[in-house]
């Protein structure tokens, strides 16, 4: 058996280094080093017990993919690490010879924090130098909103809410409590989709779930203990102009723009939004029996 020395990888700054044992060219266990002089043969159990599923997970990204069509389609082929390492590359090259090396903005806020990530810099120090980010975006966002910038941004997210709560949790949990106050302050809503095959098979057609920042909404982002009623809230504020994202989709279904079984599938609470589908239809075929 082979014994490896490596360092971890995960969003962590404590960096421990570790003993890593492969047979047949694959890790099959993880052990502290103990000859490390801070870590001292220390692994959490984030890495000691559950590291080794991660990386044997079926969902792990183990080649290059390279999106085709549009962004957020979900469609990616898989390329090899040459074209991979050429693309991203040539993007540089053009960057750097079209703008200057400031021009690239090295970023690299989530993920390892380890010395790892330390060799990217010294690569965009080789380069010439590179623009750097000082704390993390989201804070610079959210204090130009509240010094009365325009500021539009996106997030990976599935909803509303999550978009305020992952907001929030990009920060160290002493700071999450002005975070929310500053965030409060400055937001004005938030647009969120999901894209859905159009029933008549021209393209896609996107449910929209709105959240505007009323009263309501301002104190559910201050308390940590009540933000996960802002579905709640949503759902109820369609004279605000709000709506959740099963209520877009029920239009959607009742205007006949989507596939009900399509429109389920993605709905957030699937068997409500089935019970208030079945309610539509049936009080749409009283109204037509009547007339
Ligand atoms: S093993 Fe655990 S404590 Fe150590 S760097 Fe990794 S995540 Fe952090």
């Amino acid at each position: 058996m082979e014994r490896l020395r490596t360092t971890c990888t995960l969003d962590c700054p404590d960096t421990c280094s570790i003993i890593a044992e492969v047979e047949d060219g694959a890790p099959v266990r993880l052990k502290g080093d103990p000859d490390h002089p801070i870590t001292a043969g220390f692994l959490c159990g984030k890495v000691a017990a559950d590291y080794l599923d991660r990386y044997r997970s079926p969902d792990r990204l183990v080649h290059p993919l390279r999106r085709v069509g549009p962004r957020g389609g979900g469609r990616w082929e898989r390329i090899g690490w040459d074209e991979a390492l050429d693309l991203v590359a040539g993007q540089i090259r053009a960057t750097v010879d079209g703008y200057g090396s400031l021009a690239v903005l090295d970023y690299a806020r989530a993920g390892s924090h380890s010395v790892l990530k330390l060799l990217g810099r010294r690569f965009f120090n080789l380069l010439g130098g590179a623009t750097t980010t000082c704390g993390s975006l989201c804070i610079g966002a959210i204090q130009a909103a509240q010094t009365g910038h325009l500021v539009l941004s996106t997030m990976h997210t599935i909803d509303a809410t999550e978009t305020v709560a992952r907001v929030v949790e990009l920060f160290p949990e002493q700071q999450q409590k002005q975070v929310r106050v500053s965030l409060a302050g400055a937001l004005r809503g938030v647009v969120s989709q999901r894209l859905l095959e159009r029933i008549d098979g021209r393209g896609r057609i996107p449910a929209v779930e709105v959240l505007i920042n009323t009263g309501r909404v301002y104190e559910r982002i201050l308390d940590p203990e009540t933000t996960a009623e802002l579905l709640d809230v949503i759902a109820e504020s369609g004279y605000d102009g709000m709506q959740s994202f099963d209520q877009a989709l029920l239009k959607l279904a009742i205007d006949g723009q989507v596939a009900e079984e399509d429109a389920r599938a993605v709905a957030t609470n699937p068997h409500d939004f089935g019970l208030a589908l079945r309610e539509a239809v049936a009080r749409s075929a009283a109204v037509s029996e009547k007339v």
